[in-house]
């Protein structure tokens, strides 16, 4: 009898200590947690739907960085993404620039946003285990985490943080192609970048009828012949070596124009026609203005840090830490 109360003691006792592990273990789940949310939320115009949705902030961040960078680049890639995501949107906020809310989830506008439930069934997809997707999470956490409240400034004024995925050899400067004011942070500088990027180069050929009827169709030309289209070259570049225009016909027409009319991968490129198609040959991806993130991940790999990483691809800016949003509207 007494043997049988004492092997019952035992089972209790061992019971109330595995209970007593577990709520240590949630009560820590819920520690991190609550350390990874920021006091703040912001206003994300979901475009989907039409709806402003209140997410919180690091929430978001994790949401942009995940979506824009993948999360097997280094670390001190990813802390970049992160403190340039951050500045992106408090620029947002603070210049009050969006219609509606703070910021949008479409990565024609503003960042990309995908939800996180969403992302992991990406990753998923892609052929990652459960255990990296959740490393990748975590890690992408700890850049926000880390990089906590800082920003990138310029003469004390928040920087629109622009970036785009790769432009091997040289990055472009806003003015060249946007014809903008001049941006002093945003000039051309030279880049470095791992070769083996899938994107390193591409190949986009647009069939004749498709490419003239695309520039009648948006006003770029009245028309096109045969001829003009025979005779397309390039007219002028930019600093850079990018295309600036080129001439169809009596029209210029901007590069920048047709990368977007067209999908073409950046506007480092150099043409060739054959009877029926104009072909891009094409190096790079994306506008090719401010960070680059291939050449992130490339200058990390070389053991560059993140704020070196910032410095060197946004001309004389200064990272400051504890950056509060100042809301013009509030
Ligand atoms: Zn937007």
């Amino acid at each position: 009898m007494y043997f049988i109360s004492g092997i019952l003691a035992i089972i209790i006792v061992v019971l109330a200590i595995l209970q007593s592990r577990k709520v240590e273990k949630i009560e820590k789940e819920e520690e991190e947690q609550i350390n990874f949310e920021s006091n703040e939320n912001i206003k994300l115009y979901n475009t989907q739907n039409d709806e402003i949705e209140e997410v919180n902030l690091n929430y978001y961040l994790l949401c942009v960085v995940a979506s824009e960078i993948p999360f097997k680049y280094e670390y001190e890639a990813i802390k970049a993404q992160a403190v340039v995501a951050r500045t992106y949107l408090f620029n947002k906020i603070v210049n009050n620039l969006e219609e509606q809310g703070d910021v949008c989830d479409d990565y024609n506008h503003c960042q990309a946003f995908t939800q996180l439930e969403k992302l992991r069934e990406i990753w998923k997809n892609k052929g990652f285990t459960e255990s990296e997707i959740n490393e990748g999470e975590e890690k992408i956490k700890k850049a926000i985490v880390e990089t906590k409240n800082q920003v990138i400034v310029y003469n004390g004024e928040i920087i629109d943080a622009l970036f785009h995925a790769s432009s091997p050899q040289k990055t472009e400067d806003a003015k060249a192609i946007w014809s903008c004011e001049d941006v002093p942070y945003l000039k051309s500088v030279d880049n470095v970048e791992d070769e083996t990027y899938e994107n390193r180069t591409s190949q986009t050929t647009i069939p004749y009828s498709v490419f003239k009827n695309t520039l009648i169709d948006n006003g770029y030309v009245e028309d096109i012949t045969n001829d003009d289209f025979f005779n397309i070259s390039i007219s002028e570049y930019t600093d850079s070596g990018r295309v600036k225009t080129i001439q169809v016909g009596s029209y210029k027409i901007k590069a920048e124009d047709l990368r977007t009319l067209f999908g073409i991968k950046s506007t480092n490129f150099s043409i060739d026609i054959d009877e029926d198609n104009i072909v891009f040959n094409v190096i790079g991806y994306g506008h090719g203005v401010g960070m680059s993130q291939v050449g992130a991940n490339t200058y990390a790999k070389q053991g560059k840090t993140y704020d070196e990483i910032i410095h060197h691809y946004y001309t004389g800016v200064d990272i400051v830490d504890g950056y509060t949003v100042q809301r013009r509207n509030d």
